[in-house]
């Protein structure tokens, strides 16, 4: 294996953002990551973009190697599994379904959506990323050949390439001691799936998490109050993170 690098995109029109991605690749792989990056960003679904921008930089870090979350996919009604999802995590309910409004709400100061992710302690429901308006992204995200194909062998016919970049993402951010849980809901008013997941345990598969049609979302992260903000966040942003195994889709939750 060569040196790693790490290949961004995000491409936007008018200003506003369209669409990313980002992979942490073998030297050899760049072409193609740049290739099938370009080719995402003229397939967006929200438009054309009039801008694209591609940065390719080498991982200048030892990366994380992790095993990624189960996955459990859900289909029990929707309430009563994130009442039992926030209480596994220790997190009140009533908490995570006020911020779970707030996502549909739009969870920016102006009601908009938010480019990263809220950070909100428990139990107060104190927010604590220090900008509210644009919040705190994950990044530095890669998953080997060996896991890519555990995961679509294992998901079968459920496979996306959002699965797989939601699942590392949140694999790394439930990575980090102090982590009780993280909720995803899509700001795509096409997809209406998201997750919430809870470190050591799963991603539950959420369905029909939003109304269709509707351009709101957002993550939060929610955490124990002891956890220093600006480590996490340096850890968010520039720890090179790479999903080496995956446990498992399961149909079966974990819990009754
Ligand atoms: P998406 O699942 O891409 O529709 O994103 C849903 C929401 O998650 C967005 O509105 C952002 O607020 C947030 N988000 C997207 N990407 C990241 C990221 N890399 N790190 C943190 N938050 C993100």
């Amino acid at each position: 294996m060569g040196r790693l690098f790490s290949v961004k995109m995000r491409s936007s029109k008018g200003g506003a953002h369209l669409c990313g991605a980002e992979a942490i690749v073998d030297e050899s792989s760049i072409s193609k990551a740049v290739y099938s990056f370009v080719k995402r960003a003229l397939s967006s679904k929200r438009g054309i973009p009039d801008f694209v921008n591609l940065k390719v930089e080498a991982v200048k870090q030892e990366p994380i190697y992790s095993p990624l979350l189960p996955v459990f996919h859900v289909s029990q009604p929707l309430r009563e599994v994130l009442v039992k999802l926030f209480k596994l995590a220790s997190i009140p309910p009533s908490l995570g379904l006020s911020f779970y409004s707030l996502l549909l709400k739009g969870p920016s100061p102006t009601g908009g959506v938010m480019r990263g992710a809220l950070i909100v302690e428990v139990p107060s429901g104190k927010r604590l990323e220090p900008d509210k308006f644009k919040g705190v992204r994950a990044s530095c995200l890669g998953i080997t050949s060996r896991a890519l194909g555990e995961l679509k062998e294992k998901a079968g016919k459920f496979y996306t390439d959002r699965l797989k970049d939601a699942l590392v993402l949140t694999s790394k951010i439930c990575s980090y001691p102090g982590v009780l849980g993280e909720l995803c809901v899509s700001d795509d008013p096409d997809y209406t799936t998201g997750y919430f997941s809870i470190p050591k345990i799963g991603y539950f598969r959420l369905f029909n998490l939003k109304p269709y049609g509707l351009s709101k979302g957002g993550r939060v992260i929610f955490v124990s109050r002891n956890l220093e903000v600006p480590p996490f966040i340096d850890y968010l942003k520039n720890s090179p993170f790479i999903g080496s195994s995956f446990p498992g889709y399961y149909f079966e939750l974990p819990f009754r």
